[in-house]
Parts: C-alpha cells; sequence; structure tokens
C-alpha cells in the first residue's frame, strides 16, 4: 500500500465525530482521539481553521486552512497541513520523511475500520 492510501486507510476522527454529534464534533473528536490512543490505534485527527482557503502552489485549488495530527501510538505524531496533503495528493510532492517514517510497516486496518468515518478518497483534479 503506497502512503497516501495509507493516510487514507486511517481512521479520519472528525469525520466520525461529525457523523456522531453535530455541533460537539470537537469535543467528540477530542474523545475518539483519546479512545484511539489508549487502544493503541492510529488516527487522523483534523482542526480546521476559520482563515479563508488558500491556493495551492499551482494556483488551480483552494484548500482549507486545516491542521492535521496523524497519530500512531507508540510510535509517535505528525502535524501536517491540509495544504502540505495536498500538495502530496494532488501535485506529487513527496512525503515528509517523518510522516513516511511514522507509517512505514503500519498494519493494514482491520475491516471494520473501513466503514463511515474514514477518510474520503479525494480525486485529484
Ligand atoms: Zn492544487
Amino acid at each position: 500500500m503506497d502512503l497516501v492510501s495509507r493516510i487514507h486507510a486511517l481512521p479520519d476522527l472528525l469525520e466520525r465525530a461529525i457523523l456522531e454529534a453535530g455541533p460537539d464534533r470537537y469535543k467528540v473528536q477530542d474523545r475518539l482521539r483519546r479512545e484511539h490512543e489508549e487502544a493503541g490505534l492510529p488516527f487522523f485527527w483534523s482542526m480546521p481553521y476559520r482563515s479563508p482557503a488558500q491556493p495551492c502552489s499551482r494556483g488551480a485549488h483552494q484548500v482549507p486552512v486545516t491542521l492535521h495530527e496523524i497519530g500512531v501510538p507508540g510510535r509517535g505524531l505528525v502535524k501536517l497541513w491540509e495544504a502540505e496533503l495536498h500538495e502530496i495528493e494532488s501535485h506529487g510532492a513527496g512525503v515528509p520523511a517523518d510522516l513516511k517514517r511514522l507509517l512505514d510497516d503500519l498494519p493494514a486496518p482491520p475491516p471494520d475500520e473501513t466503514g463511515p468515518g474514514k477518510r474520503p478518497v479525494r480525486e485529484g483534479a
């Protein structure tokens, strides 16, 4: 599995929190994060900022100002802006070395991790 697929396979905690909680999504997301950390499960945590979306390096897309934290309990945590993820996913930028180390050899998610709340695969445009 390539690294972008591994990122997409991580449980998307904000997506799950929105499904579960609506307006309390950030509180719920933080609870889900604690649960994942305690269970030793990897996660993809997101915090959107109230700033206007910014153009990407090609000027072709507007990218939301969102900070992601990708955590693998026992292995570490990598912070990544949506803009950096966009460059990797849509414009072929390299995966940062710390993220590559974090995701290398990450076991495939169990079958029950493939339902709602999984980070959706977006079409590169
Ligand atoms: Zn772009």
